[in-house]
């Protein structure tokens, strides 16, 4: 009886697999009876608690006006009685800490009474405040063991919410996580800060244009990319459990180049799986709406309708345990890694971002009367002007290292963060820098106050994307962020350093007015200065071109190839500057994050090197050995059969076998062998000292990207070769050729 590889197993399992059983059914449960059915919302707050109550909870909701203790515990009660008729028996305070997922410590509802029996409580103290022993969360120094813990307390503004269980429901609080110095551990604090500075500055620009705005936020609409592999083959690979991509494997016979998955027909299975992920989603009260199939086979993309930045955020990253979850439901694994797979497509998480106001108006949607042109030239100008100062921080952003093979790569935006207008906005914004529009209406021009702008597209045929950073209309586009990242990094920077962009030119305008210039014209020449000084980072080209690398050298645009050149912008003088200026980190805190984004950066790379050395030694030479042994012995087998025990040469005399070619297959094998396991001793060796070196964090970061992953990739070249041509049958490892299209 041969037996069959645990690969050859898996494709059997998927071969004999029946179409997935319906598991939801959108008659039964529309979604519009559906949608939020999970979540404490506002209906149901309304509905639930005194008229008091709920008055007092939607101040501070919507004016973070401080809540009453006595508040806190009629609301506790009501969420309590909610939760529990829906199935709930737990809580928890759900927070982002620095590890850049989720975390939760659930406690029961359950209080034993003095005669032996239980009541279910949940008082306001609970629900404001929690204590989970946060001593092994990343703190980047700022809480040491011994010092403070950690304690996290009741966001109200983003909505409490069940997540549903096999056995039951646990009511999930979200929570901001700090410690008792006050000082930020999560990802959630500083992006309520920063969305306060930015609301600030832009409540301030909006007074000068009249507007009666109360309130501005910033609004993030996220689209998610991901893989979806046969969890079999998941299991047989070690470096996508541990690591989250794979660490070997040749390039397959097909890969993306037919260009035939991108919007392609959607899998039963994979819809299945969308639909009903769609579902738990929608309980959640997620407004996701797009789903389709992505650039590489395997690869898809969900994207919800924009909601404000601190929602979306928590909604994003539930998004993102959603489809893990529900993958296992079908037998999948959901890869949520930057680059699950060398030479196809990597993931990423465009990020849609605008401002909006109390109103409801768009700060960045053009407007139709000359007024609000001009105010949306503004705000526009603001943005162009923060991304030109801070670029490097953007990049910084998203300096993860699954990111690093993404960026650049032909694939995604390069590492050089500059903006892209759009063929009429770019002519409005040239004008305007070159003085053209001072009297009268020709073509693109925009005289401040008395020119309309033309109708500009919104559709996609107009759009480039090739840049990190594009206008699409009414949002700019935020193309760089990781698949896997949490959005708060990204709009924590940029709601920060708008928030500046616009205090400057709030700043000059009211300066302007104050010595008597007439508005428009003040605001005419404002704009003119800032967007002269700021063009540098507008680019209308291909950004994969080499050329384009050039020119932006030339503009001296930063170009900040990996995530190592980008993180130590963090801690740049003018980053503490910002970031302090605007309440958004002090120093201490923007020096933890610092110190946790190049950690996170080294442990990455040692899982890796560590998976590396394991799974070639373990793994992969095994099996070249085995093979090179089968080769030999046939070899010697058949010579002995034929009765030469030496090779004869080639061109010998009739009816002799000529043995070369064979012994060219041994060579090969051999030397691939010899060559895997020289590398394997490099990279051990160079792995090795890296533990040993001295110096800061970030040198270590540099020694890991310039000596490890070279010696890592020099393992891979062995192996990968060695893949193509030893035995099927003996390969230990699930293939690209199955893994991206098996399913
Ligand atoms: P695509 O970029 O693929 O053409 P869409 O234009 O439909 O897709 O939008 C992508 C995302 O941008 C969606 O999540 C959408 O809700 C979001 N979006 C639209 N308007 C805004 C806005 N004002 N602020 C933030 N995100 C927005
Ligand atoms: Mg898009």
């Amino acid at each position: 009886m041969s037996t069959r590889n645990p690969r050859t197993e898996t494709i059997a399992t998927i071969a004999a697999a029946k179409a997935p059983e319906p598991i939801v059914d959108y008659v039964q449960h529309p979604v519009t009876e559906v949608f939020g059915a999970n979540v404490f919302s506002d209906t149901v707050m309304r509905a639930r608690l005194p008229k008091a109550t709920y008055k007092a909870l939607k101040q501070t909701i919507d004016e973070g006006q401080p809540l009453d203790p006595s508040v806190a515990d009629v609301v506790a009660n009501a969420m309590k009685d909610w939760a529990i008729e829906q199935g709930a028996t737990h809580f928890t305070h759900w927070f982002q800490p620095m590890t850049g997922l989720t975390a939760e410590k659930h406690d029961s509802f359950i209080m034993p009474t003095v005669d032996g029996r239980a009541v279910l409580e949940f008082s306001g103290k609970e629900l404001i405040k929690g204590e989970p022993d946060a001593s092994s969360f990343p703190s980047g120094g700022i809480r040491s063991t011994f010092e403070a813990r950690g304690y996290t307390a009741w966001d109200p503004t983003s909505p409490a919410f069940l997540v549903d269980g096999v056995n039951g429901k646990t009511l999930c609080i979200p929570t901001a996580f700090v410690s008792y110095t006050g000082e930020v551990l999560d990802k959630k604090v500083p992006l309520l800060r920063s969305s306060e500075a930015l609301a600030r500055q832009a409540l301030r620009a909006l007074r000068l244009f009249g507007s009666p705005a109360r309130k501005v936020f910033t609004t993030v609409g996220p689209e998610q990319e991901y893989f979806l592999i046969d969890k079999g083959f998941f299991l047989q690979r070690p470096d996508l459990i541990n690591a989250g991509r794979t660490l070997f494997g040749a390039r397959p016979p097909k890969g993306q180049e037919l260009e035939d998955h991108y919007f392609g027909a959607i899998r039963q299975r994979v819809l299945a799986f969308m639909m009903e992920t769609e579902m738990e989603l929608y309980k959640l009260g997620i407004p996701v709406k797009t789903r389709h199939n992505e650039v590489s086979p395997a690869q898809f993309e969900i994207a919800p309708v924009f909601e404000p930045s601190n929602i979306m955020n928590d909604h994003s990253m539930l998004i993102m345990e959603v489809l893990k979850k529900v993958a296992d439901n079908y037998g999948f694994a959901c890869l949520l890694h930057e680059k699950p797979f060398m030479g196809v497509n990597g993931s990423g998480k465009h990020n849609n971002w605008s401002m909006a106001d109390s109103d409801g108006n768009n700060l960045l949607e053009p407007g139709t009367t000359p007024h609000e042109n001009a105010q949306f030239i503004f705000f526009l100008t603001a943005v162009i002007r923060a991304v030109y100062q801070h670029a490097d921080l953007l990049r910084a952003s998203v300096a993860v290292p699954g990111n690093d093979h993404r960026l650049g790569a032909n694939e995604a935006p390069p590492a050089i963060i500059s903006i892209f207008l759009g063929e009429q906005l770019n002519e409005i914004v040239t004008n305007l820098i070159e003085g053209k529009c001072e009297a009268g209406d020709h073509g693109g021009c925009m005289e401040i106050g008395v020119n309309t702008l033309p109708q500009l597209p919104k559709d996609t045929t107009d759009r480039n994307r090739t840049s990190p950073f594009a206008f699409t209309g009414n949002k700019f586009e935020f193309r760089a962020v990781g698949s896997s990242q949490s959005i708060a990094g990204a709009q924590i920077v940029l709601n920060t350093i708008v928030a500046e962009a616009i205090d400057y030119m709030a700043t000059k305008l009211e300066g302007a007015l104050q010595a008597g210039k007439d508005f428009n014209s003040a605001l005419q020449s404002l704009l003119q200065d800032v967007l002269a000084e700021s063009q540098a980072v507008l680019f209308s080209g291909d950004n994969y071109c080499d050329e384009w690398v050039e020119e932006a050298a030339r503009r001296g645009l930063p170009n900040l190839k990996s995530a190592v050149d980008a993180l130590p912008c963090l801690v740049s003088a003018k980053a503490r500057k910002l970031f302090s200026t605007y309440g958004v980190f002090n120093e201490r805190e923007l020096e933890s994050r610092y110190a946790i984004m190049v950690e996170n950066y080294v442990k990455a790379i040692n899982i890796e090197a560590q998976l590396t050395v394991t799974m070639a030694s373990t793994m992969v030479l095994p099996a070249a050995i085995k093979y090179q042994q089968q080769v030999a012995t046939a070899l010697v087998n058949t010579k002995q059969a034929l009765g030469v025990l030496a090779a004869v040469p080639a061109g010998a005399g009739s009816g002799a076998v000529d043995f070369t070619p064979q012994e060219a297959l041994l060579q090969d094998i051999t030397g691939s062998i010899n060559g895997l396991k020289s590398a394997v001793d490099t990279l051990a060796a160079v792995h090795a000292e890296a533990h040993e070196a001295e110096g800061e964090l970030i040198d270590h970061a540099v020694y890991f990207r310039d000596k490890v992953i070279p010696a890592m990739n020099a393992v891979r070249q062995y192996a990968d070769a060695l893949e193509t041509i030893v035995d099927d049958e003996l390969w230990p490892l699930p293939k690209y050729r199955e893994m991206l299209f098996i399913y």
